[in-house]
């Protein structure tokens, strides 16, 4: 009876799909993209809320050796997982958990002065190879580069500590023509070739998603997406390259036949205009779908259900969303139908400009009560 070749279980209201065939193709096609570079994978927030274990277990599959994570926690998780990665740890050490990162094998990525210092003094027992990140426009982590010439006045800071690789964040990779890209990418090269004098040949790592399509220049030795690997646009201006890696399908619980002067939903918010028939689906905010996208009476965003266009018809609530499907065939307007919310005719970045919003949010907002699916990844 679906139209689409979904099964969402009785005891839940959605599904949720993750194609990791189309994950390691999109790896595929990063690699391709800078073949001069190591592709690492940004796997931070259970891997954009894709689920950390079957995603970095099909990115291990294709190749890929080095992990970024955010916090410790998230990477003795993935420790747990791939015994072999080099796994770094983005947000650095605290004081004390030099024991966390040594059982976790962890790489520490070293933001500032204190934490050059914390790892200095907490690993006096033998060489740890660490990641160093200078800032060079995002102000959020990352030594400054007044901090970069206090090093090189008291090279002792770094006594004991190895450096293997030099990494920095672009603030704007998604404008291209940002001026900020090429004053960051002088920086980064600058504050390399500075830091080099003290520890000599460093690995270099700079860009995201969207800073490998900002060309070869800015690709160094190794790059860190997440975002494309997961099927977001790395380039907003231009069609997607990637493959997309999620699917959302919901169940029709009712119908039901409106006409004026009702309302449909909370705040009697949508007004009824003329007679419509409305679907009430079993997804709604607290499985991370946008309460925004429907935050304009009327709705901005609208759903699919076997290539039909099915607009929103009220707010969004916590279980459950409304759909106008006035003009969709009867035969696909039935309790239990399965109806697209993300998928081939909705993306993720779809969704996210209809309620405001990035792509990055709506992966990682997906809630825990969406049946999971995986698609794929054998190979
Ligand atoms: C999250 C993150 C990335 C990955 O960014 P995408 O835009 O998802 O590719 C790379 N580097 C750093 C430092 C990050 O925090």
């Amino acid at each position: 009876m679906s139209a689409y070749d979904i099964a969402i279980p009785a005891d839940t209201g959605a599904t949720l799909v993750v194609d990791l065939d189309a994950i390691a193709e999109n790896y595929a096609l990063l690699q391709e993209t800078c073949p001069h570079a190591r592709v690492g994978a940004s796997v931070k927030a259970d891997a954009y809320g894709l689920g950390l274990e079957p995603v970095a277990r099909t990115l291990s599959k294709v190749g890929c050796r080095t992990f970024f994570v955010a916090t410790p926690g998230e990477g003795l998780t993935l420790r747990g997982i791939l015994p072999k990665a080099e796994i770094v740890v983005l947000n650095g050490p605290e004081s004390g958990q030099t024991d966390l990162f040594a059982r976790g094998m962890l790489t520490p990525t070293l933001n500032s002065l204190e934490q050059i210092d914390v790892w200095q003094q907490d690993n006096k027992d033998g060489p740890a190879p660490a990641y160093l990140h200078v800032d060079t426009g995002m102000n959020r982590l990352g030594l400054s580069a007044t901090d970069v010439e206090t090093l090189i006045a008291d090279p002792a800071r770094l006594d004991g500590v190895s450096i293997s690789t030099l990494i920095t964040h672009l603030a704007c990779a998604d404008t291209p023509a940002h001026p900020m890209n090429t004053a960051q990418l002088s920086a980064f090269q600058a504050a390399r070739a500075q830091l080099e004098t003290l520890t000599g040949g460093l690995q270099a790592s700079l860009a995201n998603s969207p800073g490998i399509f900002l060309g070869p220049e800015y690709h160094f030795d190794l790059v860190r997406p997440g975002a494309a690997l997961y099927g977001l646009t790395p380039s907003p201006e231009q069609p997607n390259p990637m493959k997309q890696a999620v699917e959302i399908y919901a169940k029709i619980l009712q119908l039901r036949d409106v006409d004026t002067p009702m309302t449909v939903g909370y705040g009697a918010a949508h007004q009824v205009e003329k007679p419509a028939r409305i679907a009430t689906v079993a997804a709604g905010y607290g499985d991370g779908y946008p309460r925004a996208a429907a935050s304009k009476t009327g709705g901005t965003m609208h759903a699919y259900i076997a290539d039909h266009k099915a607009p929103l018809f009220g707010r969004v609530s916590m279980d459950l969303i409304t759909l106008d499907v006035s003009d969709l065939p009867a035969e696909f307007t039935v309790p239990g139908q399965a109806v697209e919310l993300l998928g081939p005719n909705v993306s993720a970045d779809d969704l996210a400009k209809s309620a405001g919003t990035i792509g990055y949010e709506i992966l990682t907002g997906f809630g825990n009560r969406l049946h999971r699916v995986y698609r794929g990844g054998e190979g």
